[in-house]
């Protein structure tokens, strides 16, 4: 096969460059191994994994745009996780979906640790998402104003957003004004849903309302206020997502027999690693939360892109009189779904039902999950640092030397 290079686009871009969108945007089995067959021509490459993950094409309708197959990330699975939620109660087997050798060992070798010591208490606090607007107003006093007018109209303002969807619930409005602008976050319960496609066309239909009622010139719909997939401080008090928090007491000995490590250890290690975080300028604490919410976002088909406001928050290690130690972590702003975007798609359902989250009143259920299984992770992970053993189990479980990669696995020896 020819190889055309794709790199490079010409000055004057023909239609022929454009990726095939057939019609009805292309989502039939003829039309994406059409379109598939149209980049492999061009790159001069064949997708065979590509195009051979079982997945129907006409599903990934809503998904993405110009489909042509199927990602692979390989799944593990970690467990048992003994949770003590709300929601999740009982044994879990996690799925996590990963390139990175180690992990899914690291968080079985905590989660097991976890089970022995009793299990992980989980507690949801809070279970929100929101989208923020900015007002544009001709002065700081009419700013100051309308900030007043938002809070007499709410009922007005609700039923415009509410009457856009089935389940998401305008809760309150947070206005915040900065100079003659005022940004608001609108604060919504989002059912088991992610929420944003949902939430955003409520507010949306709420500020039509707005402006047709009020002082306002005109809204952006996103002020940037509300974190959504993005690092910031505002994060830690929460309202992006749900707030979960878990938390054990380890005995000394579970410590030492399963972690090879002590209390003291942990929490001498926690205060170096404090120390450089607040260094980096990080926003909380924690040694990996992206790490499992990340493999956990792919096996369950979460967006992935929310990692960037999940993965903030707090992890604590504190020793307590006798050697054991109190480990927890505090995820302010975890945004995981049972419905609605990729949760519904092939390996995806199968994991969710996996943990028997799949489908309406899964959300908290995945919630308590994943908070628990970053306390494994923490754990585990702060234990091989603090043991000396984090760069043996990486040489270990997760080298991939590219030489090795690309050759066929040698055949078994035989005697
Ligand atoms: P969605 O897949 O667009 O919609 C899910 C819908 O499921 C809800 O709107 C709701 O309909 C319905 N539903 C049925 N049972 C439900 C239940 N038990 N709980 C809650 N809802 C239920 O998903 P979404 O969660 O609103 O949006 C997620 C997607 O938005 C992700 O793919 C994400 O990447 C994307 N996103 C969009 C924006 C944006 O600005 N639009 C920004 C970031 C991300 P009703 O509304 O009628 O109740």
């Amino acid at each position: 096969m020819a190889r055309t290079t794709v790199t490079a686009f010409p000055s004057a871009m023909r239609s022929a460059d454009l990726v095939p969108r057939f019609e009805e945007q292309g989502y039939g089995d003829a039309q994406v191994a059409a379109r598939r067959r149209w980049i492999e021509e061009r790159a001069g490459v064949v997708l065979r994994h590509v195009g051979a993950a079982p997945l129907p094409t006409p599903a990934m309708r809503g998904k993405v745009e110009n489909p042509i197959g199927v990602a692979q990330v390989p799944l593990g699975l970690a467990g048992p996780l003994l949770v003590h939620g709300e929601h999740a109660r009982g044994l879990f087997y996690v799925p996590l979906a990963t390139n990175e050798g180690a992990l899914v060992r690291s968080y079985e070798r905590g989660m097991v640790t976890l089970t022995r010591a009793g299990g992980a208490a989980v507690h949801l606090y809070l279970d929100e998402n929101r989208v923020a607007p900015a007002f544009f107003l001709d002065s700081v006093e009419e700013a100051y104003r309308f900030v007043d007018e938002l809070a007499a109209d709410f009922a007005e303002i609700r039923a415009a957003a509410e009457a856009t969807t089935r389940h998401g619930r305008l809760l309150r409005l947070e206005p915040r004004a900065v100079g003659r602008e005022v940004m608001v976050n609108f604060c919504y319960s989002t059912g088991d849903a992610h929420g944003m496609n949902m939430i955003v066309r409520a507010t949306d239909a709420a500020c039509r309302w707005i402006i047709a009622h009020g002082r306002a010139r005109g809204y952006s719909i996103f002020s940037g206020l509300d974190g959504e997939k993005q690092a910031g401080g505002g994060l830690l008090a929460g309202g992006k997502g749900k707030r979960v928090v878990a938390g054990a007491r380890l005995p000394a000995r579970l410590l030492q027999t399963y972690l090879h490590v002590s209390a003291g250890d942990l929490a001498e290690l926690w205060r170096h690693t404090v120390t450089g975080k607040i260094q980096a300028g990080a926003i909380g604490y924690n040694g990996h939360y992206a790490n499992g919410l990340a493999a956990l976002f792919i096996a369950c088909g979460q967006d992935v892109a929310n990692l960037a406001n999940s993965a903030v928050g707090m992890t604590q290690f504190e020793e307590l009189a006798g050697g054991d130690l109190y480990a927890s972590v505090t995820l302010p702003s975890l945004t995981v779904a049972t419905v609605g975007g990729g949760t519904a798609l092939g390996t995806a359902h199968e994991c969710l039902e996996l943990l028997g989250c799949a489908g309406a009143g899964g959300a908290r259920k995945l919630a308590e999950v994943a908070a628990a299984t970053l306390l494994a992770g923490e754990l585990s992970m702060g234990a091989a640092l603090a043991s000396g053993e984090f760069v043996n189990a990486h040489e270990t479980y997760g080298r991939n030397r590219p030489e090795a990669d690309l050759k066929p696995a040698p055949a078994p020896e035989t005697s």
